[in-house]
Parts: C-alpha cells; sequence; structure tokens
C-alpha cells in the first residue's frame, strides 16, 4: 500500500509539474498572441427585463489558440494578469469594442442609451497610462464616453483604495459608466465600496440561478441588494439569466436589466449584429 501511495505521489508531482509547464507555455503563447492578434471579442446582448429590448452588450474576449483552439478567458486573463500582458489584451478589447460600437451606432436605430460595457482588469487600474489610453481610445472610435461602460470587480480595487478611486474618478470624469461585477461574491466592504462612483451593479449570477428554487432567503438578498442600489442611484442588471422563471422573479423582484443564454449566448460581431434590427434607410 505504501509503495503504490509513493507512487501515486510521483504521478500528483508529475501532474502538478504539466499544470506548470501548461501555464508557462500559455504565458509564452500569450504574448504573440497579442501581436498576431488570435483574439476576437464576443458580443452578449444586456435587455430589459419588461420588453426583452436590447439595451446594450458586453464585450467578452475570445483566444483562439492556433493549436489549442478556442482558450477560455477563465484560464487566460489570471495568467495575462499576472505577467502583466493583460495591460495590452485589455486595451485592444476596448479599442475593437468602441470601434464596433460606433460603426453600430451609425448603421442602427440604437436607443439613446446604449450602451457596449467592457471588462477592465482592476490590475489594469495599476498603469499609470490607463485613463490617457481610454481617452484616446475614444478620441480614436469616435465613440461617446457616455456610451461606455466599464466592469470590474470589487476585490482587487481593495488592495489600494486610494490608487483605485483615483483612477475610477478620472474615468468618470470622462463620462464614462462604470459597473461593479459579480455584485455579491467579493468580500466587498460596502463603506468603502460606496466612495467609488459605480453607476450599477451586476447581481452574480450565483443568485440568479437560484431564483427558480424557491429559495426565499436568495430572494430576500436580490430585493435587498436592488433596494439598496436604487437608494443609491444604482442601475441592476441580473447576470446569468437562463430561463423565464428567472425573468418573472427578477421583475418581482424590481430588477430592470438582464443578462443570459435566455436571450442571448455570447457571439461573434456578425451574429450581434443580426440582433440589433433593420439597417438604417432600410
Ligand atoms: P464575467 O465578466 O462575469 O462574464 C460573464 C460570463 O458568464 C461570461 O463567460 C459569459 O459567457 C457567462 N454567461 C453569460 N450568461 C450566462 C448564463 O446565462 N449562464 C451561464 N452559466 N453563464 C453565462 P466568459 O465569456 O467565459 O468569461 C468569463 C470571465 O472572463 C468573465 O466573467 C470575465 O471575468 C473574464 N473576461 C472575459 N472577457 C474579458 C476581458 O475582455 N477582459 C477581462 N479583464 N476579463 C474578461
Ligand atoms: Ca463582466
Ligand atoms: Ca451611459
Ligand atoms: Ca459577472
Amino acid at each position: 500500500a505504501e509503495l503504490r501511495g509513493a507512487g501515486k505521489w510521483v504521478l500528483f508531482e508529475e501532474s502538478m509539474s504539466k499544470l506548470r509547464d501548461q501555464r508557462l507555455q500559455l504565458d509564452i503563447d500569450l504574448r504573440t498572441a497579442v501581436k498576431r492578434e488570435e483574439f476576437e471579442v464576443f458580443y452578449q446582448s444586456r435587455v430589459h427585463l419588461d420588453t426583452g429590448a436590447i439595451c446594450g452588450f458586453e464585450a467578452l474576449v475570445r483566444w483562439n489558440h492556433p493549436t489549442r483552439g478556442q482558450v477560455s478567458p477563465l484560464e487566460f486573463i489570471p495568467i495575462a494578469e499576472e505577467s502583466g500582458i493583460i495591460h495590452d489584451i485589455g486595451l485592444w478589447v476596448l479599442e475593437r469594442a468602441c470601434e464596433q460600437t460606433q460603426l453600430w451606432r451609425k448603421q442602427y436605430n440604437l436607443a439613446e442609451d446604449f450602451e457596449v460595457s467592457v471588462n477592465l482588469s482592476p490590475q489594469q487600474c495599476k498603469e499609470p497610462n490607463l485613463v490617457s489610453s481610454v481617452t484616446e481610445i475614444l478620441q480614436r472610435t469616435g465613440l461617446p464616453a457616455s456610451s461606455l461602460n466599464l466592469e470590474l470587480t470589487e476585490s482587487l480595487l481593495m488592495e489600494d483604495i486610494d490608487q483605485a478611486k483615483a483612477v475610477l474618478h478620472a474615468l468618470k470624469r470622462l463620462g464614462i459608466g462604470l459597473k461593479i461585477d459579480d455584485f455579491g461574491t467579493g468580500y466587498s466592504c460596502l463603506k468603502y465600496l460606496c466612495q467609488f462612483p459605480f453607476d450599477s451593479l451586476k447581481i452574480d449570477r450565483s443568485f440568479t440561478k437560484e431564483l427558480d428554487q424557491d429559495s426565499v432567503e436568495i430572494e430576500e438578498i436580490v430585493r435587498t441588494i436592488v433596494q439598496m442600489a436604487g437608494n443609491l442611484k444604482m442601475e441592476v442588471v441580473a447576470e446569468g439569466v437562463e430561463n423565464a422563471a428567472h425573468v418573472s422573479r427578477l421583475r418581482e423582484l424590481g430588477c430592470k436589466y438582464g443578462q443570459g443564454f435566455l436571450f442571448s449566448r455570447p457571439v461573434n460581431a456578425a451574429a450581434a449584429e443580426r440582433m440589433l434590427g433593420p439597417k438604417r434607410g432600410q
């Protein structure tokens, strides 16, 4: 038995070092991926829960790896954050999303408040040039700042509160909307969170998921989040809306916006465009 155990340990070590090698290789591949533009921006619709009308998109990055196929952002974003390549990837995604949205704004009769949301890694807030890079991207693409929204998860913001606050207030002054992503899952300290200029929050999909299980507790938590957001003049978007029961519960609880597979999966630009209705002048 001891020998078998020892053998297992060797296997375990081997698989650990295999994992390390894979990470290392992905890290190397990420550097060339930026240069070779192996990334693609996918879009997922955000809708008014009352009408189902589309009110914006969230931009989600995809990596088409030359040999491994599509690699999930859940796998490569953490590596990119650790190595710092997230700065380049993040700005590339931002520019693509702004450029595309500005084109759609010209081609389609989008609602006045139609917004594209782009995920901003808290790591990116540490880049001293972030605000000027974002300003340049808005100028180059012509997208009004009011049509851009940035989504941030709260946890890393708390590492250097003063710096994060300065960056977020500067972005806010440009006229960009700011959203708290995955709300309710981090160890968010509400007192600090209130010092950031967020104007909307996203209820994490782990809450939405339980809304069709008749869990009174989850319903009360969601109701409380929606009420608190309302008092703070923040909009609420529910993530992970997968079925009609989710929609009716969320509406009952006062949540105005939703996003999820029920409405659309994240899709490439060509498919996203088909959700925007008829082109102008057609
Ligand atoms: P996120 O920002 O919370 O994005 C939502 C994730 O939930 C997306 O996964 C989306 O495909 C998925 N999702 C949407 N609706 C549903 C639903 O109804 N049910 C379920 N089960 N899932 C749903 P994705 O695209 O794999 O992205 C994963 C995470 O990777 C994102 O979570 C975000 O944290 C990160 N990420 C993606 N793109 C970027 C990016 O451009 N920059 C940065 N910094 N992070 C990104
Ligand atoms: Ca997000
Ligand atoms: Ca806006
Ligand atoms: Ca989220």
